[in-house]
Parts: C-alpha cells; sequence; structure tokens
C-alpha cells in the first residue's frame, strides 16, 4: 500500500504532446454563450496538427494587443520560445495568455469549414484585461498563435 502511495506520488503530473510548435490559427465564430463568457472558435490547416488530449488540455495563446494588427511568433519548437518571445520588440510583441480547450472537432467534422476546429470559453470581465477586451471585439478572421502544451494536472 505504502508502496503504490510512493508510486503515485512519484507518477508525472504533466503529459505535454509530442510535438510542440507555435502555429497560426484564425478566429472562425464568437458567440456570447452567457453574459459572462464568450465562446471563441479557431481554426486553419495548422490547428489539424493539434490532436485532442482529453480533460483539463491547455494552451498558450498568443494574440494582438488590442487595437493593432499583426505580431511576431517566435520560431523555436523547443523551450527557446520563451527567451525569443521575450526580446521581439514591444510592437510587435503578442500579448500571451493560457486557455483550455473547450472542444475539439476534427477536420471535415468543423462546422465553420473544413479544417480542425477548437472551442475557447472565455471569462468575460469588460476591459479589465487585454485578453478579455480581445474575446469581447474580435471577429471572424483575425490571426493568433496557438502553442499546444498538453494536460498540466493528470
Ligand atoms: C492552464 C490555464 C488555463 C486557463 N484557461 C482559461 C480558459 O479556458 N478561459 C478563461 O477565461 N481563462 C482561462 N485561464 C485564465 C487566462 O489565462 C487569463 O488569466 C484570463 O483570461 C484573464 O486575462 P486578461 O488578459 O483578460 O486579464 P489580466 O490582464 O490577466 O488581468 C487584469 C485584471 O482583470 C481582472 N480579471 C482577470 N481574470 C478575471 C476573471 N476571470 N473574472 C473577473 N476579473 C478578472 C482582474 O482584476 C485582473 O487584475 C487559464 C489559465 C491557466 C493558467
Amino acid at each position: 500500500m505504502a508502496e503504490r502511495t510512493r508510486a503515485a506520488r512519484k507518477a508525472p503530473k504533466f503529459v505535454k504532446p509530442a510535438t510542440r510548435e507555435i502555429v497560426r490559427a484564425r478566429v472562425l465564430a464568437t458567440a456570447r454563450i452567457s453574459p459572462t463568457f464568450v465562446r471563441v472558435t479557431i481554426g486553419g490547416d495548422a490547428v489539424s496538427t493539434i490532436g485532442p488530449m482529453g480533460f483539463d488540455h491547455w494552451f498558450r495563446m498568443f494574440f494582438p494587443v488590442p487595437g493593432r494588427r499583426g505580431f511576431t511568433l517566435p520560431s523555436a519548437t523547443d523551450d527557446r520560445w520563451w527567451p525569443e518571445y521575450q526580446v521581439i520588440p514591444d510592437d510587435e510583441r503578442p500579448v500571451l495568455r493560457n486557455y483550455t480547450f473547450r472542444r475539439f472537432r476534427a477536420a471535415g467534422a468543423g462546422s465553420y469549414g473544413d479544417t480542425a476546429e477548437i472551442d475557447i470559453d472565455f471569462a468575460s470581465h469588460g476591459d479589465l484585461g487585454p485578453a478579455s477586451a480581445w474575446a469581447n471585439t474580435v471577429s471572424a478572421g483575425e490571426e493568433i498563435g496557438v502553442l499546444d502544451e498538453g494536460i498540466g494536472y493528470v
């Protein structure tokens, strides 16, 4: 029993995806699903490279500073993306926040086109933070960056 408890304690908490690369995605649709939640659906060819991992699957989202169009994304496919991000000039550096995949639809099974689709539910708190402001005003066609982080807590 003690052995099993010790083994359980040592089990890794994280499950990372097999490959990690920041990919570009597009907003396909938005919907206010309650007074305090906005659902943003993203898709695109590169989104099809992300495999659903189940409950608590999360990702890092890169998006433009509200009111500004366009941004530069890090290109490293390992942990060097972070120092690369930090040295992007202020006027090109996207905002970075973490989100949970609410729902996946595989390519061909989407609601808005042929590519894979991902729903993200944003807690909406007005203009208090850049992500909330972005989710409240974003429209279809806007580009974001996505870095799949896998599962944070097994
Ligand atoms: C692993 C992980 C997964 C996450 N998944 C989701 C997700 O699926 N959906 C989601 O909405 N968020 C999620 N978050 C939180 C998300 O990363 C941001 O912190 C959140 O969207 C707020 O970002 P912001 O830029 O709007 O505000 P920030 O700039 O972070 O905060 C500015 C101010 O806004 C206010 N504020 C921030 N959040 C809230 C809130 N929820 N309600 C009321 N006021 C608030 C506070 O006053 C805060 O000081 C997740 C975080 C982690 C670590």
